[in-house]
């Protein structure tokens, strides 16, 4: 059942994702060759909890860390270490934190210093990807309108899309209804809510969409050992229409990044 929240509940949703926005901006200053994914590991927890937040995912479902590093072709749910990023590294980051009672739950991939460009190319489909899927967000739309949208872009551009693993709703519990495929079929599934907040997330590889577990129960590598990225909102359904929760403003503060992707994405979901 999809449980739809007040305006004030998702005020404090709001919170809970500036958390993880924030944090993402303190580890992206950090994402340099010659950093390890534990020392980053160490950043984010320090960064969530002098924000009076909980890390999200340290002891979720036994998680171990608080963030999960999925470096390369990893796609998600990679495991924090004490291996250097080196030059040309991409790494995905997903991040979980906890306040008032709620989770904020947002990832980012970013690029080791230069990466070669059919990669960057895969890390700017898949961020637009995500929007393009989150503008399909509106009442009396479906779970497959969102789906359908995310994989028609990717696949347009010859990438697979990941079917095991999918976006979720959010709330107090950090997998709540409905499910979110990056992939379906316009008009199918759910319907959408006013009040529903759901963690929009495409996991797209450059080449196929197969993927497999590791021994150690998390990892989840392409099958092809090509690049795989990820980028994930926290999103509102708020007067019917999408409203981002999280932002990606502070890493591009930390990055110097000069992007009008959210507020041109604003100005399109007030006029769909
Ligand atoms: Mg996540
Ligand atoms: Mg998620």
């Amino acid at each position: 059942m999809i449980i739809a929240k007040t305006r004030e509940e998702i005020e404090l949703m709001r919170e809970a994702a500036l958390v993880v926005s924030k944090t993402l901006g303190e580890v992206a200053k950090a994402v340099t060759p010659g950093i390890t994914t534990l020392e980053l590991d160490k950043i984010a927890e320090e960064c969530i909890r002098d924000q009076g937040a909980i890390p999200g995912f340290l002891g979720l479902y036994d998680f171990p860390n608080t963030l999960c590093m999925s470096p390369n072709s990893q796609v998600v749910h990679g495991i924090p270490n004490n291996t250097p990023l080196v030059e040309g590294d991409i790494i995905s980051i997903d991040c979980g934190a906890i306040k008032h009672g709620f989770y904020g739950d947002h990832a980012y991939t970013f690029p080791v210093g230069e990466i070669d460009a059919d990669t960057e190319k895969l890390l700017q489909v898949t961020k637009e990807s995500l929007y393009v899927g989150i503008r399909e967000l509106k009442v009396g739309k479906r779970v497959g309108d969102v789906g359908y949208a995310i994989q028609k872009y990717c696949e347009d551009h010859g990438y697979g899309v990941v079917r095991e693993l999918v976006g979720h709703g959010l709330g107090r519990v950090m997998h709540e209804d409905p499910e979110m495929p990056n992939y379906g079929k316009r008009g199918r599934g759910k319907k959408f809510i006013e009040g529903m907040v759901v963690a929009i997330e495409p996991m797209i590889n450059m080449g196929t969409q197969r993927i497999k577990q590791h021994k150690d129960g998390w990892t989840i590598t392409t099958l092809d050992g090509k690049p795989s990225a990820h980028f994930e909102h926290d999103v509102a359904v708020l007067d019917g229409k999408p409203e981002l929760l999280s932002t990606f403003a502070y890493i591009y503060e930390a990055l110097g990044i000069v992007s009008n992707e959210e507020n041109e994405f604003r100005q399109k979901a007030l006029v769909l």
